[in-house]
């Protein structure tokens, strides 16, 4: 088949609810994809962040192979030889007491929505019904009905109501904002993203995060930090909350936590806060299968042996550097850390960001714009400096021509 013909029998076939470059993979193999007719492109989307260690970690694969033939599912009706093991080194390598797995990004945060709620009622004395958290505007924590409520963003929640209550939005990056919020006693948690991904990687001031952890302990609210996009070396250390030395009382994992081979999420808490929960009342039948917990620990372990959070921070520096450089008409601003970047860019002459992915595509390397002018440049954390000096000079060819 040819890649036109993929693509219409996915537009026949398939909702319309994404709106993909057009470009049809096959394979892909650390920083690379090949595309049908077996042309090679750097993958600088990652599955969103998602695969961190590359494409198919041979590791990775080697235990999901493993687990293949061993044991996929018991559901959680059974104890597997598996999950307590992903449980225990989840719980040492992050430092919590506790680990609830779940499988998608957005489940994971449903699931702290609901441990952050529980909390309130059975330890802070909240009256039935009434607990609130606060979230930020252009924030992005998923699809369900309940994280479409949190949302400011029209495309996300327009004519999907009636909505959840129980949320308090204000502007992210204002300390002030939440100090206001955080007087009224019926608030029980405080979610956000450390680095704001899909609003286009919005970096907040430093001490920003530092100042809202301090302000929740002080008001006795959970700090509930999303690092589905961020966490697990992406910007450059282990979580984008460790560059202010802030421990969340809610830590939401997903993504990486599997290396793009399975949807794993997780959330973690320590036993005050996940003990509320009791069997029966929350779970998901495939979270925690045998399969993910095996595939997880590979994808932590490559993460730890590989460094992949140091090398995330030094590319990073290598890539923004560079991008800067290119003084291009059609770049506005370079931001991000560690290998969590976006240009934003200007339309110049007709051309816009999509027309800079397409452009990209063309020359081998593989981008999507978010919100029309932001360009987002997330390679895998495997990138080595010479292919990120590759990249780097498709890129500016890209923007130059
Ligand atoms: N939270 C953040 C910060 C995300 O970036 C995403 C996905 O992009 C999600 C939650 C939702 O994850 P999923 O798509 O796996 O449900």
């Amino acid at each position: 088949m040819m890649p036109k013909e993929y693509i219409a029998r996915e537009e026949k076939f398939g909702a319309h609810n994404y709106h993909p470059l057009p470009v049809v993979l096959e394979k892909g193999e650390g920083v690379f994809v090949w595309d049908v007719e077996g042309k090679r492109y750097f993958d600088f989307l990652s599955g969103y962040s998602a695969l961190s260690q590359g494409h198919c970690h041979p590791k990775i694969i080697e235990a999901l192979h493993r687990q293949a033939d061993q044991l996929t599912l018991v559901s959680r009706a059974f104890y597997s030889d598996a999950l307590g093991e992903f449980m225990e080194f989840a719980c040492r390598f992050f430092g919590y007491d506790k680990l609830l797995p779940m499988n998608t990004g957005a489940e994971a945060v449903e699931t702290a929505l609901k441990l952050a709620r529980r909390w309130g009622y059975r330890r802070k004395n909240i009256p039935p019904e009434k607990a609130k958290i606060v979230v930020c505007s252009e924030n992005f924590h998923g699809r369900t009905v309940t994280i479409i409520s949190m949302s400011t963003d029209p495309s996300s929640y327009a004519d999907f109501g009636p909505y959840t209550p129980g949320f308090i939005k204000i502007p992210y990056n204002n300390v002030e904002a939440l100090e206001e919020a955080l007087k009224d006693p019926e608030v029980v948690g405080f979610l956000l993203e450390p680095i704001q991904g899909e609003a286009g990687v919005v970096v907040p001031d430093e001490g920003y995060l530092r100042r809202c952890y301090d302000l929740c302990k002080q008001h006795q609210v959970l700090f509930m930090a999303d690092e589905i996009q961020t966490g697990i070396g992406r910007t450059g250390r282990m979580f984008a909350c460790d560059y202010e030395a802030v421990r969340p009382d809610l830590l939401i994992l997903g993504k990486a936590l599997s290396g793009g081979v399975l949807p794993v999420s997780a959330v973690l808490a320590d036993d005050e806060v996940m003990l509320t929960i009791q069997p029966g009342e929350h779970g998901s039948t495939y979270g925690g299968n045998p399969l993910a917990a095996k595939v997880a620990i590979a994808a932590l372990e490559v993460v730890k042996d590989e460094k992949l959070a140091e090398n995330s921070y030094e590319m990073g520096v290598l890539f923004r550097d560079a991008m800067e450089k290119l003084h291009h008409p059609m770049i506005k601003q370079v931001r991000g850390k560690g290998l969590l970047n976006a240009v934003v860019t200007e339309p110049k002459g007709g051309k816009t960001a999509w027309d800079i992915c397409l452009a990209l595509k063309e020359n081998g390397l593989l981008a999507k714009p978010t919100h029309d002018h932001i360009i987002r440049f997330t390679p895998p954390l495997v990138i080595t400096r010479e292919q990120m000096l590759e990249a780097i000079e498709i890129i500016r060819n890209t923007f130059e021509s």
